[in-house]
């Protein structure tokens, strides 16, 4: 039954791309941070649409789960198969082709399995700009930003992949093609589909090509950090930059100091880029549509007038595209330099902006009594309201005994976020490692509408299974 099975696979994408040793599987079985290894009956590597239909079809009618997988960089367990060994893995890597660019309709048509830094370049090919910006952009694909609707460090301006995208193809659970391939900023024709597939982490059906909107290239991108006394001064400063700068503003990240300190102990080549520390760091980055020396002119402006304002206290502002990259690099490496400091518990959270500052004060407070000398490594898109608020043992206890605590530490984090109106998923998904802890904020009419779509398109269960929902 399995050996017909996978005869039948074999014969829509060739046995070569059929993967059945261990050893060949590894790499798309386990997840990036390698906290969870699952299993498969094989790793399915088609190259086109019409393979992928197939396949599902085939899956359908043996009563087979499919797990679709772009670059497995997915932050929650969402990209691999469970431990059961029943599900197939689709990975879309090999559907990597730019279909078209319409200049003049500012749209590119790719198909999934294209790295986003990829479609940044074929872009910029074209004297156009593809804003989403992660920091796993040489591995992540499309496919995988679509079916997260992912957001990084452009959210602000540009909005999330969902607001990226105009249009779908998807392989349904049967196996069927929708084309909704359009190239259309205006298309008010009934349910959205588009949005439905956006953001479902393959528990729908797979996405198998995009349109996706281009943008045109700024003529310069300026970078600053500014120095904060707090977070209230954060949020003070984002208002200004945003009154003054409008949608030139781009990025707005916060950087706590003890995630600056992490940086700079990991990664000792980087430079702090003032002689003494603060509480808080914004990095800022602007992008001109006029000429660098014109970027350059506003951003010290804006800085001067936060620094008179008092909202911040320091302030540099880069001036070459390598100090840009060097101060970019700081914030990029904050979750790498965790990494090597040892085990943490991870929130990626969102609040509305205007609540930051009052939501880490009071998370803070609340960590401290219940885990004395917890350390909290909070960075993130402050911008979109979006933070990564990380929290690791004390300075010389154990990290394994700390994270046996997680179940307490969500608990503290997530009913803060819930009482400020957030959410406890900003850009990563839930996959399987949210998949409950959603139940507890969402309300059961959200729940129950969410599973009817799930059945009415999914009705067999083949579609990512046990992911989400
Ligand atoms: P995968 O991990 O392969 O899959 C993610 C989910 O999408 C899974 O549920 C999978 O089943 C589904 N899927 C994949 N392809 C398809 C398809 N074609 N059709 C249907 N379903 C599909 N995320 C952010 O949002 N912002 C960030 O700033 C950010 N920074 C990151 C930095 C690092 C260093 C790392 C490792 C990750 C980061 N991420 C970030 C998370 C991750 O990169 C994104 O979620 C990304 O969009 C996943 O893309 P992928 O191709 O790797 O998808």
């Amino acid at each position: 039954m399995t050996s017909d099975f996978l005869s039948a696979c074999s014969a829509i994408v060739g046995s070569d791309f059929v993967l059945t040793k261990e050893s060949e599987q590894y790499p798309y079985l386990t997840d990036w941070r390698q906290r969870y290894l699952g299993k498969a009956l094989a790793v399915l590597l088609p190259q086109s649409t019409e393979e992928v239909a197939r396949l599902v079809q085939l899956c359908a009618l043996h009563q087979i789960a499919c797990v679709p997988q772009g670059g497995n960089t997915g932050l929650v367990l969402g990209s691999i198969p469970d431990q059961s060994g029943n599900a197939v893995v689709i990975s879309l890597k090999r559907m990597n082709r730019v279909l078209a660019v319409d200049v003049s309709n500012n749209t590119m048509t790719v198909e999934v399995g294209c790295l986003l830094a990829d479609v940044q370049t074929a872009a910029a090919a074209q004297d156009r700009l593809f804003p989403l910006s992660l920091a796993s952009e040489g591995s992540c694909t499309i496919g995988g930003n679509l079916s997260t609707n992912a957001g990084g460090t452009a959210v602000l301006r540009y909005g999330n992949t969902r607001e990226l995208c105009l249009g779908l193809e998807v392989v349904t659970a049967q196996g069927e093609v929708w084309n909704g391939l359009r190239g259309l900023r205006k298309d008010n024709t009934g349910y959205d589909l588009r949005d439905l597939f956006i953001g479902a982490e393959g528990t729908l059906g797979i996405i198998t090509a995009a349109v996706l909107k281009l943008f045109p290239q700024p003529r310069a991108q300026i970078t600053a950090f500014a120095a904060l006394d707090n977070a209230d001064a954060a949020l003070d400063l984002l208002r200004l930059c945003q009154h003054a700068l409008g949608p030139t503003l781009t990025a707005f990240e916060l950087i706590s100091d003890f995630s600056l300190q992490l940086v700079l102990k990991h990664f000792p080549q980087l430079q702090h880029p003032f002689v003494g520390n603060y509480h808080y760091y914004a990095l800022l980055e602007i992008s001109d549509h006029e000429s660098e020396t014109h970027a350059i002119a506003l951003m010290e402006q804006v800085l001067e007038q936060a620094i008179n304002d008092g909202h911040a206290v320091n302030a540099v502002c880069a001036t070459s595209i390598s100090q840009s990259h060097s101060l970019w690099k700081l914030r990029e490496s904050i979750s790498e330099a965790q990494a090597r400091e040892g085990k943490n518990i991870k929130h990626d959270i969102s609040i509305p902006v205007s609540q930051i500052p009052q939501f880490i004060y009071v998370t803070d407070a609340e960590l401290a009594i219940a885990f004395p000398g917890c350390q909290i490594v909070c960075f993130g898109h402050m911008g979109d309201g979006n933070l990564h608020y990380n929290v690791s043992a004390p300075a010389g206890s154990s990290d394994a005994d700390f994270i046996l605590q997680q179940p307490a530490i969500n608990r503290i984090v997530h009913d803060q976020v819930h009482q400020f109106k957030g959410s406890i998923s900003a850009e990563h998904g839930l996959g399987m490692l949210k998949r409950d802890e959603i139940k507890l904020y969402k309300s059961e009419l959200e729940m129950a509408m969410m599973r009817a779509i799930k059945t009415a398109l999914d009705p067999q269960n083949l579609m990512n299974p046990g992911k989400v929902l």
